[in-house]
């Protein structure tokens, strides 16, 4: 059974090669030292990972080490940051490497192909538990706020909606999937692809983002909110996943509206800006879809391929209220 500080400097406190060291002062002290540039904001997010809250008992170690990191990428993503270094609070029942060595692998691998580094942490015994902070750098005038959307803005979304939903239906069985399905769908539930380059590359686009962790509806609610304005989305031309196409148009329709657990950014941005829109998403080497309008008038109305309005009333997660 490996100490606490063995398993620290095992898995956790040695720099890989080529791993970039962006911190003044990394893992091993009181506190880990950032040195922003000079007059750039530091973008701070955290995001908590519960096993049988957020992932299944069991899930594989390599996978789970990638989507505790890439959850709270996307969060800077969807600020326009840029991933400079993150911390990490684990409580586990024990010090297994068997766990340790391929957790440690999913998030440093990911960690190094968006140069974040791990400089910190705290490690204990308890029912396993991730908990990462991440930092991230940005202009102070450049963060896409949620409270920053206009009307007449173009919604857009990037990649695309729903596969992650639909692989829990399958594992709930909700719907009876063929097992490519479920995995295609698996794939998108435990490795999400945060989409970092994109959301820097559209600074200075775009007016608002969020990232979509608990479905479109809810989370695009946040954004007309804080931004004092409503939407209509088509519905139809929301972008469903691969492993999603292939279900009846009512379960696309639900599952890229209300889905969950997808990790793409919408975004509003103004109808003349489209074709940088499209340059930033090129650039960025990811695809975006425009699904819909800021309105003055608030609240979401839903559209089907022929203008009318749609009656669908999206259920949103929430820790508290969803049963
Ligand atoms: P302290 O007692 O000051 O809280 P710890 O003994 O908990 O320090 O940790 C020792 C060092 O190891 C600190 O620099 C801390 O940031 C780092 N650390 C602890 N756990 C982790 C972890 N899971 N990942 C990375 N660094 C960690
Ligand atoms: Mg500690």
């Amino acid at each position: 059974m490996l100490s606490e500080f063995e398993l620290i400097a095992r898995y956790f406190a040695c720099p890989r090669p080529g791993t970039v060291r962006n911190a003044a002062l990394g893992v091993g002290d009181d506190c880990a030292l950032l040195a922003p540039a000079p007059g750039m904001n530091l973008a701070i997010s955290t995001d908590m990972l519960v096993e049988g809250r957020h992932f299944f008992a069991g899930a594989d170690p390599t996978k789970l080490g990638h989507k505790c990191l890439a959850v709270n990428l996307s969060d800077l993503a969807a600020m326009g940051a840029r991933p400079l270094a993150f911390t990490l609070a684990l409580a586990l029942p024990e010090a297994r490497a068997e766990w340790l060595a391929p957790f440690a692998d999913g998030l440093l691998r990911l960690a190094d192909v968006h140069q974040c580094e791990l400089i910190g942490g705290d490690t204990t015994k308890g029912p396993l538990t991730i908990c990462i902070t991440v930092f991230g750098e940005l202009a102070p005038t450049q963060a896409l706020r949620r409270d920053a959307a206009q009307v007449g803005d173009d919604i857009w979304i990037s990649g695309s909606l729903g596969d992650a939903r639909l692989a829990l239906a399958g594992h709930r069985q909700e719907l009876a999937l063929d097992a490519a399905t479920q995995l295609r769908a698996d794939s998108r539930m435990h490795t999400p692809t945060p989409r970092v380059a994109l959301g820097q590359a559209l600074r200075g686009i775009a007016h608002a983002a969020i990232d979509i962790s608990d479905g479109l509806a809810g989370d695009l609610a946040h954004i007309l909110q804080r931004s004092r304005c409503g939407a209509t989305l088509e519905l139809d031309a929301l972008p469903a996943g691969t492993a999603l196409q292939n279900q009846s148009r009512e379960v696309r329709r639900l599952f890229t509206l209300a889905g969950g657990d997808d990790y793409e950014l919408c975004f509003t941005a103004p109808a003349e800006r489209r074709p940088a829109v499209l340059a930033a998403a090129q650039s960025a080497a990811t695809a975006v879809t425009r699904v819909g309008i800021i309105e003055s008038s608030t609240g979401l109305r839903l559209l089907d391929q022929h203008g009318n309005a749609v009656d669908l009333q999206p259920v949103t997660f929430d820790h508290f209220t969803t049963p």
